[in-house]
């Protein structure tokens, strides 16, 4: 706690504080860009600056682990800039992003590379995933070194067509991450049943919505988590299931957990709020891999966010143009859809419909994704010591999403025009002002600083009965790599 003696550089008054544990009016100060002090009013230090926030919710900023800002590459689709001034908008202070960027992000020049472009152009905290596969399999510890905040390991195809390792190479990519204390997120979707059911679905001319959602059906994802799970226990890996789909995925995650599988998951808005109710009038809008899938999953999906089976809310915002979006064969629209400025918004307004406490929502948004990739409590937290990392939200206003006045390049999602409650007013990152009264603070271009330096990730070992076979196994595939090398 900052003492009364020293001037913090901005106190925040009469909001209503909110965290994991509990909602309660106070103060906040700050000073260096961190919490110095939570309590009422009168003790709080005398500051260079004070913000009313009557009427205000103060969450800690989300943290969303599964982004696309599509920069290098793809800039008519995202930039760095434009991704992450929609973050701030949506109340999100730290994204981690894809590596499905060109080119692929597999070495540490490539990486280094980026992290000088986010770094240039950022208005929030991020990290910066590796794709974990066979052109990165001699460069896993260098990544790590060189400040990933995480593998990404596709199973399935997905947009810049990246190779999905097969089960044998999986289990060796495990063993040399594991040492590292990564986590590896995966797309967890099995390339084999869904290339062969899409080429069966195309041959009887099938080029309609639904045939995306056809040809990749629920086991596609079920198959896909048990075998990642197994693999991920006799390594020890870390791992983190991206996009949660259906309520069948549901079963092989809890029962990895209850082993004692160190492993996470995440869904998003919409998984939760969209269903195949929504194809007739989206169309290729709605196209995600994994794919929107029928109403009877929401339930399911809801109760295990509420009850932790799922850890996390992430957007998996991948925006596309228009044009890209909107052809008529259903197989040549480009999958995805923006999300990271729509995510809290949706998600508070499911909280004042009653669908979720408060609470719990703070957890899956900032808590648990800061704990999960090992940067909490000085990210996703209202602590004293923590990174002011602050969303301030009016959660009474209510408004209509409008695809054309988001921040995201692209202009299309199939959440346009829906009505949501909740109104972000101001974004604060490490105690900066990057939205101030519902507008970007331009100067704050660059803020954005990657979160590697502050990652506590200690190494992780196979477990139990594996624990010494796999630890043979990791030391003679390293020692024979060494070998193979010219
Ligand atoms: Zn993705």
């Amino acid at each position: 706690m900052a003492g009364t003696d020293s001037i913090a550089d901005l106190v925040i008054h009469g909001g209503e504080i909110v965290t994991s544990a509990a909602r309660f009016p106070a103060s906040i100060a700050i000073s260096n860009g961190r919490i110095a002090a939570i309590g009422a009013p009168e003790t709080m230090p005398p500051s260079a600056e004070t913000l009313d926030a009557t009427g205000l919710a103060i969450l800690p900023g989300g943290i969303d682990v599964h982004v696309h800002f599509r920069d290098p590459g793809y800039t008519h689709k995202e930039d760095w800039a434009s991704g992450t001034s929609a973050a701030a908008f949506g109340g999100v202070t730290t994204v981690f992003d894809m590596p499905n960027t060109i080119p692929t992000v597999a070495t540490p020049e490539i990486l280094a590379a980026k992290h000088a472009i986010a770094d240039e152009k950022a208005f929030v905290d991020y990290g910066l995933y590796a794709v974990l596969g066979e052109e990165s399999l001699d460069h896993v510890e260098a990544l790590a070194e060189g400040g990933v905040i995480g593998f990404k390991l596709y199973m399935g195809n997905t947009f810049g067509r990246i190779p999905s390792p097969d089960t044998g190479a999986m289990l060796e990519l495990f063993e040399r991450v594991a040492p590292t204390g990564k986590r590896v997120s995966l797309h967890a979707e099995t390339n084999t049943i869904m290339e062969r059911r899409e080429k069966r679905l195309r041959e009887a001319g099938r080029n309609d919505p639904l045939a995306h959602l056809d040809s990749r059906p629920a086991v596609v994802a079920v198959e896909a988590v048990e075998r990642a799970a197994t693999l991920a226990e006799w390594t020890g890996a870390r791992i983190h299931i991206l996009h949660i789909s259906s309520k069948e995925e549901l079963r092989p995650l809890a029962e990895a957990k209850a082993r004692g599988v160190d492993i996470t998951g995440e869904t998003g808005p919409h998984y939760l709020m969209l269903s195949t109710d929504d194809y007739a009038r989206c169309k290729g809008v709605i196209r995600v891999n994994p794919p929107v899938r029928e109403a009877d999953c929401h339930e399911p999906l809801w109760n295990a966010l509420k009850d932790g089976t799922i850890d996390m809310i992430a957007t998996d915002h991948a925006p596309h143009t228009p044009e890209e979006k909107t052809r008529s064969v259903i197989w040549n629209c480009d999958c995805g859809f923006p999300g990271v400025e729509t995510q809290m918004p949706l998600m508070l307004t499911a909280v004042a419909e009653g669908r979720m406490d408060i609470r719990d929502y703070v957890r899956a948004s900032s808590e648990a994704p800061a704990k999960s990739f090992g940067l909490y409590p000085q990210k996703g937290a209202i602590l004293p010591g923590a990174d002011a990392d602050l969303a301030l939200f009016d959660l009474s206003e209510e408004w209509v999403i409008d695809d054309f006045k988001l921040h995201s390049l692209s202009r299309i999602s199939p959440w346009h025009g829906r009505k949501v409650k909740g109104k972000l007013k101001h974004t604060l990152v490490r105690g900066a002002f990057v939205v101030r009264d519902g507008a970007l603070v331009e100067t704050m271009r660059g803020h954005g600083r990657s979160v590697h330096t502050i990652q506590r990730m200690p190494p992780a070992e196979p477990r139990n009965i594996h624990k010494t076979i796999a630890a043979v196994t990791a030391a003679q595939i390293s020692a024979a790599v060494t070998a193979a090398k010219p």
